[in-house]
């Protein structure tokens, strides 16, 4: 531990300061928290759910820390589930709800697992909260509320940077960046999703080391994208990806598509139609998103999706070829994989109208394949009406 370390000593934040109130909190993280300081564990609620409440925004999930190790957790709370290798943490799913229990983290050498570029494998390093404290990833993410006291717990100057509206790594922000390229995209859902400022040498990090994102493993990069894309900033956060020249590293094959005129429109329609719904409560499905992001380059295999000729077998053919290479730099789970070619093929059924329809109208994809068509007439596409066809024929 460094000096520097051993002798901070945390700020307080007490209810005067901070105005949340108990019964804003979440309570099956309370409801937890008590149990694991009833067996003599400390445990705090942290992250994003502090940072979410401090300014007033509705947050998603719950995180709670504590020095409990996983199996400890699990014996405690027996209704767990320990996941996770390169970074074990414990899900307690209540309902609907998921609650996400961290061990405290240092960030000391042993049980640490680097790659030859820096890149941190494995974190099970366990420690105090001091410690793990200073190994999250931004300031105002580093926030510890102590539930029975009502008080935040804050090493690194957080709530300060949180009334300022400024995202700082903590520690340097290149350090940081070779070890979790993904804190650079984390960075960028958080400036869009709370309208913060990136401070300088964040900024510079991200520039200066975004081709470390080549080496994330592409099941956590679909992981990120539906967090970036599924939870109602999707549109600012893929401009900023624009800005950032990120793209590439996420959405290869979505990329060159989005300086098209026309491409672009359809993607970015669908991304603020995705917002819209995320605000209204609605269902969002990674399929519809997945579907959306690699139909331009579908059509460019394709050619003319609309003409009488296609078959549907080709479009299954050439759909399982790009998706086989976009799974290399980011991982569709199977199961979404088949969603998405069933929103695709169903595209040219809902062409063949009145003849199929009644079948067309029972599988169990026709709504998100019709809301796709409605898509792509939004987006400037002549379907001969089939929208409306469709529209009247489901009113009925
Ligand atoms: P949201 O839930 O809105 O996505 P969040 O900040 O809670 O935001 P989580 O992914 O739930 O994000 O992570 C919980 C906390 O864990 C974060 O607030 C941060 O303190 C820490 N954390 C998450 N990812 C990283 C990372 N890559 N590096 C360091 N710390 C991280
Ligand atoms: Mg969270």
């Amino acid at each position: 531990m460094s000096l520097k370390k051993t002798i901070s000593e945390p700020e307080i934040f007490n209810i005067s300061d901070h105005q949340i109130k108990k019964n804003q909190l979440d309570k099956e993280a309370i409801s937890i928290i008590s149990r694991l300081i009833d067996a003599g564990y400390e445990a705090y609620i942290v992250g994003g759910f502090i940072r979410d409440s401090l300014i007033g925004v509705k947050s998603k999930d719950c995180d709670v820390a504590t020095n409990a190790t996983p199996e400890e957790i699990k014996e405690v709370i027996p209704k767990t589930r320990i996941i996770g290798k390169r970074f074990k943490i414990v899900h307690a799913r209540v309902g609907k709800k998921l609650i996400e229990i961290s061990t405290f983290r240092s960030s000391g050498k042993k049980n640490i697992k680097k790659s030859n570029k820096g890149i941190l494998l494995r974190d099970n390093n366990y420690g105090s909260i001091e410690d793990d404290a200073f190994r999250r990833d931004f300031t105002i993410n580093s926030l510890y509320m102590d539930t029975k006291k009502m008080e935040i717990i804050d090493f690194v100057g957080g709530f300060r940077d949180l009334q300022s509206g400024m995202l700082k790594s903590i520690g340097e922000s290149s350090k940081r960046f070779i070890e979790d390229p993904v804190r650079m995209i984390r960075a960028i859902r958080f400036k869009s999703k709370l309208g913060f400022k990136l401070d300088n040498k964040l900024e510079k990090g991200i520039h200066r080391y975004r081709h470390l994102l080549s080496e994330v493993p592409s099941g956590r990069k679909y992981e990120e994208l539906l967090k970036m894309f599924l939870t109602g900033n999707a549109f600012s956060i893929m401009t900023e990806l624009q800005n950032y020249r990120i793209t590439e590293y996420l959405l290869p094959m979505t990329k060159n598509f989005l300086e098209g005129k026309k491409d672009r429109r359809f993607i970015l329609n669908a991304l603020k139609d995705s917002d819209k719904r995320f605000h209204q409560n609605k269902t969002l499905t990674p399929a519809f998103l997945f579907a959306v992001m690699l139909w331009p380059a579908l059509i460019s295999k394709i050619g003319d999706m609309n003409s009488k000729k296609i078959k549907i077998p080709r479009i299954s053919r050439i759909g399982n070829l790009l998706l086989k290479k976009h799974n290399e730099y980011c991982f569709i789970p199977k199961r979404v994989q088949s969603s998405i070619k069933e929103i695709w093929e169903i595209q040219v059924m809902l062409l063949r109208i009145p003849e199929k329809a009644n079948t067309t109208l029972k599988h169990k994809r026709f709504r998100a394949a019709f809301d796709f068509l409605l898509l792509r007439e939004k987006s400037g596409e002549n379907l001969g009406g089939a929208g409306d066809w469709w529209t009247k024929k489901i009113s009925h």
